[in-house]
Formats: structure tokens, C-alpha cells, sequence
């Protein structure tokens, strides 16, 4: 995707020319070529939007990740007997 464009023509149809001074012009129309921006404000919002669902979800799995480490690392310390005892009383 070119960093330049017409905002005049379709994007479809457009080619570049240069003129003889160096400036970038449209070939359909010759107006002077207009910078595109990296992102545009409704792609901005579009991550912003995104973000806002997405984010409880990595939330929950981040959560439950760090509370299995921290009940592996509790059931690691203890002796065999106790987690034996324990997996007994919730039925496992
Ligand atoms: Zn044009």
C-alpha cells in the first residue's frame, strides 16, 4: 500500500507521476498527492474497542494461570501424605 494518494480519484484506477520539479502527482487528475497517515483515528478506535473486549479475557487466563502455579507450588511443598489426604476430601 503507497504512502501517497489522491483524495479525488478512485484508489482503484491511481497511478503516480512525478513532475518535473519532484512532486508526486496524481495521473488521472494531477492534483498534488496527499500523505497517508500510519493510523487513522477509526483504526485507532477500532483497537481501542477491541481492546476493551478482549481484555477481561487474557484478564481470566492470566488469573487462572498464576492460581495453578500458586496451587502447584503450595501442593509441592507440603509431604506426600497430606496431598493424598487433601485430593481424598475433594473427592478425587
Ligand atoms: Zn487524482
Amino acid at each position: 500500500m503507497s504512502k501517497y494518494y489522491c483524495p479525488y480519484c478512485n484508489p482503484h484506477y491511481q497511478f503516480h507521476t512525478r513532475r518535473k520539479d519532484g512532486a508526486l502527482i496524481c495521473g488521472l487528475c494531477g492534483d498534488p498527492l496527499i500523505k497517508s497517515k500510519l493510523i487513522k483515528s477509526t483504526q485507532l478506535f477500532a483497537l481501542i474497542a477491541a481492546f476493551a473486549f478482549v481484555s477481561p479475557l487474557i484478564i481470566m487466563v492470566l488469573t487462572f494461570i498464576n492460581d495453578q502455579r500458586n496451587n502447584h507450588q503450595n501442593n509441592s511443598n507440603l509431604p506426600l501424605a497430606m496431598i493424598f489426604n487433601s485430593k481424598k476430601h475433594n473427592g478425587f
